[in-house]
């Protein structure tokens, strides 16, 4: 997987958060404050300018320069969030020109320590985590297992949805959902949607 792969998997990400903004907004409407499509939207928009004005050259630099764009825009609690995932999944990449699945998998896994150190959040909490912590693991599992790229990212994706699917029936500990209390119980938790919208743009940009 080279930049230009990268690219297109931040591009798709763009734009299913914003074909799914007035849904993932719904979610957040139920549970949170009605941003969630639109400080994504805002946000993405943002990482598209910045990839054009100033191309990154590696893997690496695209993800750090996402990261730092959603960082700048989103004010929300998924800016500093997925920014820092993506941040910290380019570091994890380092200046590679070229990233293996088990490159890919660590990059991953960094991003998921990253929004665990800076949020608090375990799984179980009704938060993105519970969306991308067995993503994750299903991704390390099919590199371990040799599966092909596309199958893992498949199967990575299918993870996601499960996971998002699973804090419908918890109560939210983390962010402002958590303030509802048992009254959370019942939804979807917003940033578990937009996960598994990041998962689908990376199976897609490995099907291209
Ligand atoms: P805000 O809640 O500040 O309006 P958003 O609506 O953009 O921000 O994002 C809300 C999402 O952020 C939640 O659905 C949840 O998945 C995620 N989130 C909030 N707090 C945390 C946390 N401490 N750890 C992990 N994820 C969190
Ligand atoms: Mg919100
Ligand atoms: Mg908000």
């Amino acid at each position: 997987m080279d930049t230009s792969f990268f690219l297109a998997w931040i591009n798709a990400i763009a734009t299913a958060v914003q074909a799914e903004r007035d849904h993932l907004t719904q979610l957040d409407a139920a549970i949170g404050d009605a941003d969630h499509g639109a400080n994504l939207d805002r946000g993405f928009a943002a990482v598209r300018q910045a990839l054009t004005d100033a191309p990154p050259q590696t893997p690496g630099a695209v993800l750090t320069a996402a990261g730092s764009a959603l960082i700048r825009k989103v004010g929300g609690a998924s800016g500093p969030l997925y920014g820092t995932a993506f941040r910290q999944m380019g570091r994890s990449l380092g200046d590679a020109a070229e990233i293996t699945p088990e490159a890919l998998a660590a990059g991953l896994e960094a991003a998921l320590a990253g929004i665990q150190k800076l949020g608090g959040a375990a799984e179980g909490d009704k938060t993105l985590v519970d969306a991308l912590a067995p993503a994750v693991r299903a991704l390390g599992r099919a590199v371990q297992d040799g599966t092909k790229l596309t199958d893992a990212l498949a199967a990575t994706e299918a993870a996601a949805q499960e996971g998002a699917r699973a804090t419908v029936p918890l109560e939210a500990r983390k962010g402002r959902a958590s303030y509802l209390g048992p009254r959370s119980v019942g939804h979807e938790d917003p940033g578990a949607a937009s996960t598994v919208l990041i998962f689908a743009a990376l199976r897609e940009a490995a099907g291209q």
